[in-house]
């Protein structure tokens, strides 16, 4: 990763309207890291379109972002598990009825499922992992292409994970996942690098306390990880249009 990208993107100010008339579509925005990334994304200036399996949720976060005073998100309910690609199509749709662009797109939902050695996962399991970490992420970002293409500088952030980079024992579907993460970001900013003004990187968020984290580490004080919030300089950056010039990278955001 280069150092210098990492130390701007870090030390990232962002300015209060960067993410002014800007359309950003987060997953996983009811919980952890995709709710505080759909409420910075806000109050700079964004509309959240906020995806989610958990129509509560989605209600807390919109109700929050209104109450803030921050642009009228929107909620788009949909469980990335058993979706199809009328679904996205379907998104796709509404989005262009309602705005004809979309300016971002968090990939950041995501399913653990158990810690178990390959031998002894269960098949269903993996297969689900599959379909809401790896498969659900190609189908929306092929489904949205168009309106990304419909924005002038669009960006589009996968979430991986340290074992996306390198395997680990117990960490199965889930890893193999955020391989396949990496791959989609890389194939796809290959492709549009020269084609348009889309540009395509993946974060590594690092440990940060969460559900996710305390159900991967249970044993561990959870008031030792990070809060999502002090990551979203690395979020801004890269949805803002300060980073216009970053495209393919794989960005660790508590790497120093
Ligand atoms: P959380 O478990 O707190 O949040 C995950 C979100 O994904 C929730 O909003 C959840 O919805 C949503 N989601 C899960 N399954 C589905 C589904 N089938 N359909 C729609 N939405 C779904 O996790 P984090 O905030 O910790 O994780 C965010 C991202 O960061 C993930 O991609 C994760 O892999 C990555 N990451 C996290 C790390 C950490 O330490 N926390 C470390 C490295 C990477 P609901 O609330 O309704 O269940």
């Amino acid at each position: 990763m280069d150092k210098n990208l990492l130390q701007t993107a870090q030390n990232y100010k962002a300015p209060n309207d960067l993410l002014k008339g800007k359309n950003i579509l987060v997953t996983g925005a009811g919980d952890g890291i995709g709710w505080q990334a759909a409420l910075s994304f806000a109050k700079h200036g964004a509309t959240i379109l906020l995806l989610g399996r958990t129509v509560e949720k989605l209600e807390a976060i919109y109700d929050k972002i209104e109450s803030e005073g921050y642009p009228q998100a929107a909620i788009l309910e949909l469980d990335l598990k058993s979706s199809n690609y009328d679904d996205y199509q379907n998104i796709h749709d509404g989005i262009e009825r309602e705005f004809g662009k979309l300016d971002g797109l968090l990939h950041n939902a995501s399913l653990l499922s158990d810690m178990r050695p390959i031998a002894h996962s269960k098949p269903q399991d993996w297969l689900d992992v599959m379909q809401v970490n790896a498969n659900a992420p190609y189908l929306l970002t092929k489904a949205l292409l168009p309106l990304l293409e419909a924005a002038n500088n669009a960006s589009v952030i996968f979430t991986s994970s340290s074992v996306g980079r390198k395997g680990r024992a117990y960490w199965g579907a889930y890893s193999v996942s955020k391989f396949a993460t990496e791959g989609l970001m890389q194939v796809l900013a290959d492709e549009l690098d020269a084609t348009s003004n889309i540009r395509v990187n993946s974060l590594n968020p690092g440990r940060t306390n969460t559900r996710m984290r305390r159900s991967a580490y249970p044993a561990e004080d959870p008031n030792k990880n990070p809060l999502a919030i002090a990551h979203m300089p690395v979020y801004l950056y890269l949805m803002g249009d300060d980073s216009l010039d970053v495209n393919g990278q794989q960005i660790d955001v508590q790497s120093h």
